[in-house]
C-alpha cells in the first residue's frame, strides 16, 4: 500500500484505530466500572467509528451521497466533541458505556485535528479556522504515522508505565 496516495477517508480510518487504541489504554489505565478489559476492546472499535464520524454523521443514511448539513460544519464543531470527551471521561467508573463513548470522542477529535490543516479548516468556536498547511490527502502518510507514534507512546505510558504506581496507591487507599 502506497501511503502517499491514500485518500483522506483512509487516513481518518487508520488514525481512528490509533485513537481507539490510545483511548482504550486510558480505559485500562483507569480500570473503569464493569469488565473494563472488554470495554477497552469496545473502545478501540468506537475510536475507529469516531475517527470517521464527523464525515458520516453529515450524511442522510437513506439518501445516497446526500448531506443534511454543509460539509465540515456542525458535525465538525470542536466544542461539541470536547464536551462529549469531557462528559464521557467524567462518567468513567460510573456508567460502563462511558468508556466506549470516550473512545468515540477521542476518535472524533483526532478527525478534527486531521481536517484542521486543510484549507477548508474546521469550525473552532464561532468561525472557521484552518492551519492552511496542506491539501486534503497530501500529508496522509505523515499524519497517520504521527498518530500511531502518539498512540504507542500513550499506551506505553498508561499501560506499562505509571499504572502499577497507581495500583500501589489504590492498595494504600483501601488499607
Ligand atoms: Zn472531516
Amino acid at each position: 500500500m502506497d501511503f502517499a496516495v491514500l485518500a483522506s477517508r483512509q487516513a481518518h480510518e487508520l488514525t481512528g484505530w490509533a485513537a481507539g487504541i490510545a483511548a482504550a489504554a486510558w480505559i485500562l489505565h483507569r480500570e473503569t466500572a464493569g469488565p473494563y478489559q472488554v470495554l477497552a476492546l469496545a473502545t478501540v472499535l468506537t475510536g475507529y467509528l469516531g475517527g470517521t464520524a464527523p464525515d458520516w454523521l453529515e450524511l442522510i443514511p437513506w439518501r445516497k451521497g446526500k448531506r443534511w448539513c454543509t460539509h465540515r460544519t456542525i458535525t465538525h464543531w470542536v466544542p461539541m466533541w470536547v464536551a462529549l470527551l469531557y462528559a464521557a471521561n467524567a462518567g468513567l467508573g460510573i456508567h460502563w458505556w462511558c468508556g466506549p463513548l470516550f473512545g468515540f470522542a477521542v476518535g472524533g477529535l483526532v478527525h478534527l485535528l486531521i481536517d484542521w490543516p486543510n484549507p477548508l479548516g474546521i469550525p473552532i468556536l464561532w468561525s472557521r479556522h484552518s492551519l492552511n498547511l496542506w491539501k486534503s490527502g497530501r500529508a496522509d502518510s505523515f499524519v497517520v504515522a504521527a498518530c500511531w507514534v502518539a498512540a504507542v507512546w500513550i499506551c506505553d505510558r498508561l499501560i506499562f508505565g505509571s499504572v502499577h504506581f497507581h495500583r500501589a496507591l489504590a492498595i494504600f487507599d483501601l488499607a
